[in-house]
């Protein structure tokens, strides 16, 4: 992997001490070169401002930023205005997305004139900006928890390359064969954009098996009898979750992954020692 071809994922801090943490933790990240940084975007209750405040932030910090944007219960103006708004401070990268539906609402999506679906929104995006933005759209190797079939997912994902967003960004996965069946299947249906892996880091077993549950990601169930029988010794639970998933971004890059995306849930440590491990480190 050549230099940049990492990036790494932040969700907003909900505190000032948490702001803190997260700009000692992007320092150090930053020195090792990623090509990006985002933000998630209305995930776990954090707000529309505090994705905002943390990308301009990050810019003006001399990095790149790429928010992320998700449509669902959304108006078009809120999101017009929040995309001009981000082209006003010359960020030229989103991340476009659905969202999760709160709960009370069905499939069917919100009330007319709104976005049902992330290929919409890049349609819209493109429609009122143009070529501005480079836009990341997200894909699902394992399936998207609430598609109807394998072929129903991949199917509104090539919706999404050509609504037209430039590549696109996997939920996080362990097995390697899932994704480059996916990339292969994108293939033979014209997609020709880049598919980044998106990886995480592995260091709290109780919190994989609840993110995993939640997204559909599978942990194999030697890793996770594995995670199982340390218990509470944090130190074999990294030290083993270190060894998974170093293998997995080397097994990726090694078969041609264009590049690794790490859900870092704002820690250094992780990504960092999986990047030390793969040789990826030089901060020079
Ligand atoms: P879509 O591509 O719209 O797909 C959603 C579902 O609808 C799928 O089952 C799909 O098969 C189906 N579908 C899609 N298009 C159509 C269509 N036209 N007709 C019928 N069915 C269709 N969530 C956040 O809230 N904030 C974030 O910042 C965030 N960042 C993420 C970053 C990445 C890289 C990834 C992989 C996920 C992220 N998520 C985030 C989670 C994401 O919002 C959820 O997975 C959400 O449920 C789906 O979003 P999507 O953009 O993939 O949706």
């Amino acid at each position: 992997m050549q230099e940049q071809l990492f990036s790494v994922e932040f969700f907003p801090p909900k505190t000032a001490e948490g702001a803190d943490k997260l700009r000692v933790v992007r320092q150090k990240l930053a020195a090792l070169h990623p090509a990006y940084f985002s933000v998630t975007f209305g995930a776990g209750g954090s707000t529309q401002s505090g994705t905002r405040d943390t990308v301009l932030e990050i810019r003006a910090e001399g990095m790149q930023a790429a928010p992320h944007l998700s449509c669902i219960g959304r108006t078009r103006e809120e999101l017009r205005d929040l995309i001009i708004e981000y082209k006003s401070h010359g960020i030229k990268q989103l991340v476009a997305l659905r969202g999760d539906l709160p709960s009370g609402f069905g499939a069917g999506g919100f009330s007319s004139g709104q976005f049902s679906y992330a290929n919409e929104l890049i349609e819209f995006i493109r429609a009122e900006t143009g070529d501005w933005f480079h836009i990341e759209a997200a894909a699902y190797p394992e399936m998207h928890p609430q598609a109807k079939s394998p072929q129903d997912d991949l199917k509104n994902f090539v919706r999404k390359i050509k609504a037209g967003a430039n590549s696109a960004i996997t939920q996080y996965f362990y097995n390697t064969d899932a994704y480059f069946r996916f990339v292969d299947e994108t293939r033979k249906l014209g997609v020709d954009v880049p598919i980044v892996a998106g990886i995480m880091p592995i260091t709290n077993y109780t919190q994989l098996m609840r993110f995993s549950e939640m997204c559909g990601a599978e942990i194999p169930r030697w890793v996770k009898l594995k995670l199982a029988s340390f218990g509470d010794d944090t130190e074999s639970i990294r030290a083993f979750g270190l060894d998974v998933v170093a293998a997995l971004c080397d097994q990726l890059l090694k078969g041609g992954a264009p590049g690794l995306h790490f859900y870092s849930l704002n820690q250094a440590a992780p990504t960092m020692a999986i990047l030390q491990r793969l040789g990826l480190a030089q901060s020079n």
